[in-house]
């Protein structure tokens, strides 16, 4: 079977797929090595379909659009254009130190350093100056959840000259039981999606279809359902997936979502996950530790999870990013699905919890730490994030005094090998785990 699959994949990426896809194509032939090696399955199918879209959108004309990792693309896909994130490009590289020498180039250009401009958009600018980026036809990005994601995306529409539209993302709470409620907060979304909807067709020779729309909305739904079953299982002890799991989630919604493909991934992850409570089957064999990672990953250091996993038999539950949270919505009218399409862009994975007070966060951070029976936290704070670092402190205290679970705070550039490197991760990690939590 695999077989079957390894050559249709191969024989789907020949051709010339153009000068400035020639990384997005190296990075297809590295993922089908992986899944060559590791076994396909749906998510691995969806990352490779993702990759093949962009040259296949090219021949057939339709327009690719560039998002950023905190939006997902089920309005483009209903409005039947072809997303791309730019973050499986400078993140994706950083997995095999591929994005290093960009990251350097661009030291050398003067644009940022590492703790200021963030390297989860730097190498591509880096790669834009070169000559060596893939040149959407449009781009879109958030306000949130930093402000180095914004200047990145200001500098790049600046330097293409793309047609872009932004979209601002409310402080504000939409639900009534929130002190931060403020009732303007859907419909502020939902008049700017209705505005990038307008943009969209003038932009382009696509029309909206509110048909498209509800279908597409309803896959959504479908996907968010089998993903809060997958977070629910995963409250099990052991918990029963190795720890990078969650992440493969985020990936495909923020991908995907909207997509059929999205829903048989998230649905693979929910039996997979299913399947392993049912036998009691722990994704670390002999579970001992259960670890809250509620920021992103060391993306340079691929090796660090499994280390974690056999060194201290500790299973990592979920990074924030993987904990997606965003609940299934009533979609039975247009306008159902423009405030579901809202309420899913405020919940995201790391735009609910970053985009407002500190409270959303440490509320959430100290529910997570009791639901999933977490004995320790570990937070690798990436320089970057310097809108979170007093967040992190608060919650880290809010989770001591609640529950008692120590939590680890370490400065770490999760893109950049050279910064803090493997070893002294390891180090820190190591001493916290055997003198404060075991
Ligand atoms: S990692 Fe931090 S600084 Fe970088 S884009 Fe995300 S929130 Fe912004």
């Amino acid at each position: 079977m695999d077989r079957e699959l390894i050559d249709k994949y191969k024989k789907l990426g020949r051709g010339n797929w153009g000068k400035d896809l020639a990384i997005w194509k190296t990075m297809y032939r590295g993922f089908l090595n992986m899944a060559k090696s590791q076994g396909f399955n749906p998510f691995t199918e969806m990352l490779l379909n993702n990759f093949l879209d962009i040259p296949k959108a090219r021949k057939e004309g339709i327009p690719v659009i560039m998002h950023p990792f905190n939006y997902e693309p089920e309005i483009f896909f209903a409005m039947n254009l072809a997303p791309m994130m730019q973050e499986i490009l400078s993140v994706g590289l950083a997995f095999v130190h591929m994005n290093e020498p960009y990251i350097d180039y661009i030291n050398k250009m003067g644009y940022g350093d590492n703790p200021t401009i963030c390297n989860a958009q730097r190498p591509f600018i880096s790669m834009v100056i070169q000559g060596a980026a893939p040149i959407p036809d449009l781009l879109f990005y958030l306000s949130t959840p930093c402000n180095s994601l914004v200047a990145s995306y200001q500098v790049y529409q600046g330097l293409s000259g793309i047609p872009s539209y932004n979209i601002d993302v409310p402080y504000w709470a939409y639900n009534h039981e929130s002190e931060f409620y403020d009732k303007k907060t859907v419909d502020y979304m939902i008049n700017q999606s209705k505005n990038l909807i307008t943009w969209l067709e003038n932009n382009t020779k696509q029309k909206f279809d509110d048909n498209k729309f509800q279908q597409t909305m309803a896959i959504v739904n479908e996907a968010r359902e089998y993903t809060l079953e997958f977070n629910e299982l995963l409250k099990a002890v052991p918990c029963p997936l190795p720890s990078i799991t969650g992440f493969g989630v985020f990936l495909t919604m923020v991908t995907r979502g909207g997509s059929p493909e999205a829903v048989k991934a998230t649905k693979w992850f929910r039996d997979t996950a299913a399947e392993n409570v049912k036998k009691g089957i722990g994704g670390v064999p002999d579970e001992k530790i259960r670890i809250a990672w509620p920021y992103t990953h060391v993306f340079f250091d691929q090796e660090l999870l499994p280390w974690l996993e056999e060194t201290f038999n500790a299973v990592v539950i979920m990074d924030l990013l993987g904990h997606y949270k965003v609940l299934p919505h009533d979609t039975s009218t247009t306008e159902k699905c423009f405030e579901s399409l809202a309420m899913g862009t405020l919940d995201a994975s790391m735009v609910g919890k970053c985009r407002g007070p500190m409270e959303y966060y440490v509320k959430y951070l100290v529910n997570y730490v009791k639901d999933y029976k977490i004995d320790a936290v570990i937070m690798p704070m990436h320089f970057a994030c310097k809108h979170v670092y007093t967040m992190a402190r608060v919650a880290s205290e809010a989770i001591r005094e609640e529950t008692g679970i120590p939590t680890l705070i370490f400065g770490v550039d999760s893109y950049d090998s050279r910064e803090v490197p493997a070893e002294a991760i390891r180090g820190k990690i190591s001493d916290f785990l055997t003198h404060v939590v075991s």
